[in-house]
C-alpha cells in the first residue's frame, strides 16, 4: 500500500504529528513492540535476554538529526556509556549510529569527531560500530565519513539500500575494500528518478547486490574480508540466501543475518536454532517517534495493529 507508506513516511518528519502522538498516553506501551525502552539498562536488559538464547545483537540509540551541537555531543557520550556497559555486562553487542545524530547537519567535522571518539572506544573494548544509512541527500557525505573512519579503524561497518540505482557501484567498491555491509531494502521515501518505485525492483536487485558480496571470488583488501550483513525480514530472501550459502559454501564469518527488535522474533529463534549468526538491531530511547514511524510505513498491519490499541 504505497499511499499509506508514504503517508507515514511524511509524517516520521512532521512535528505536529510527533507532539500529537509522543503526548499519547498509549503511544508509548505500543511503541514497546518495537523499541527495547527509554533508558541504557532496559536496552541491557533486552540485548541479555538475545544473548541468552543465541542471538547478536547492535543497539541504537535513537535519535537523528540533532537541533545543536550540544545535543550532538550528548547524544555520542550516550554511545560511550552504551559501550560502556556492553564490556561491563560483557553483552554479545555492537552499536549503531546514524550521523544525523552526531551532528552531521549541523558541521560535519564535528560528526566525524563525536564518530572517532565512538569507533575509537569500541575497538579499545574489541567491539564493532556500522553507520546505519540515511535518506538520498546524505548517501555520499555517509560514505565519504565511512571511508575516512576506515582508514583509521577496522571496526567500522557501512549501511547499503537496495532501492538505489546508485548501489550496485557502491557495493562493488565497497566489496573491492574488503568493507563491513549490512544491506537492507531502504526506508525512506526517495524519488523515482534514483530508487526502484517498484518493491519488487527493490527485492531483485537486494538478491543481485548480496550476490557481490556472497560470490566466491574473493578480493581481500588490506587484509580485510568483506562481510556482508542481511538485514531482511523478508523469509524468501532469506530462503534463498540459505540456498545460496549452502551451494556456494560461503564460510560462516563472512556473512549474518540482522532483523529489527520486534519484529519476526519466531523467524530470528528458528536461524539462531540453525546455527546462523543472528544479529537483532535493538532501539532505546525517548527519541523513538521517527524510528516508530518507518515501522509503521513498512507494513499496513501495523496501522491496523495501532488503530485498535487506540479503539480498545
Ligand atoms: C537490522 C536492520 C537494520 C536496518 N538499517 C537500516 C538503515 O540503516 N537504513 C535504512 O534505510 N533502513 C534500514 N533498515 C530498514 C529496512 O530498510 C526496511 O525498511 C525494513 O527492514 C523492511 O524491509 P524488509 O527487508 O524486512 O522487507 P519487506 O518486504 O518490507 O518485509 C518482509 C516481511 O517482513 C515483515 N516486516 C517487515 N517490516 C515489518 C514491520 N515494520 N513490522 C512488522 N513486520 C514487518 C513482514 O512479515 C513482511 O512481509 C534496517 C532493517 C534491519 C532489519
Amino acid at each position: 500500500m504505497p499511499i499509506l507508506r508514504d503517508a507515514f513516511l511524511a509524517l516520521s518528519t512532521n512535528s505536529t504529528a510527533r507532539n500529537f502522538v509522543i503526548g499519547f498516553p498509549l503511544s508509548r506501551k505500543i511503541t514497546r513492540r518495537f523499541v527495547a525502552g527509554e533508558t541504557l539498562a532496559d536496552a541491557i536488559n533486552a540485548v541479555q535476554q538475545l544473548n541468552a538464547a543465541g542471538l547478536l545483537a547492535t543497539l541504537d540509540h535513537l535519535g537523528e538529526s540533532v537541533a545543536n551541537a550540544a545535543d550532538a555531543r550528548r547524544a555520542k557520550d550516550d554511545y560511550l556509556a552504551a559501550l560502556d556497559a556492553i564490556q561491563q555486562h560483557n553483552l554479545q553487542s555492537h552499536v549503531s549510529v546514524k550521523l544525523t545524530h552526531m551532528g552531521l547537519d549541523i558541521d560535519p567535522e564535528l560528526c566525524l569527531d563525536n564518530m572517532r571518539q565512538i569507533v575509537g572506544k569500541a575497538q579499545t573494548i574489541g567491539t564493532k560500530t556500522r553507520i546505519d544509512m540515511e535518506d538520498s541527500a546524505r548517501t555520499q557525505i555517509t560514505l565519504n565519513i565511512f571511508k575516512t573512519l576506515r582508514e583509521e579503524y577496522d571496526n567500522v561497518g557501512i549501511v547499503i539500500q537496495a532501492y538505489l540505482f546508485r548501489s550496485d557501484a557502491d557495493m562493488r567498491e565497497l566489496y573491492a575494500m574488503g568493507a563491513r555491509v549490512r544491506l537492507c531494502k531502504g526506508a525512506y521515501k526517495e524519488p523515482p528518478d534514483i530508487s526502484f518505485a517498484a518493491k519488487k525492483d527493490t527485492d531483485a536487485n537486494y538478491l543481485k547486490l548480496s550476490e557481490i558480496f556472497l560470490a566466491e571470488t574473493d578480493a581481500r583488501a588490506n587484509g580485510a574480508a568483506p562481510h556482508l550483513a542481511l538485514a531482511t525480514h523478508d523469509a524468501q530472501i532469506i530462503d534463498w540466501a540459505k540456498a545460496y550459502i549452502k551451494a556456494h559454501n560461503v564460510p560462516y564469518d563472512r556473512f549474518e543475518f540482522q532483523m529489527l527488535y520486534g519484529i519476526r522474533s519466531d523467524l530470528q529463534r528458528a536461524l539462531a536454532q540453525e546455527d546462523y549468526p543472528m544479529r537483532v538491531y535493538v532501539p532505546y530511547g525517548a527519541q523513538w517517534y521517527p524510528y516508530f514511524m518507518r515501522r509503521l510505513a513498512e507494513r499496513p498491519a501495523n496501522v491496523i495493529f495501532l488503530l485498535s490499541n487506540l479503539f480498545k
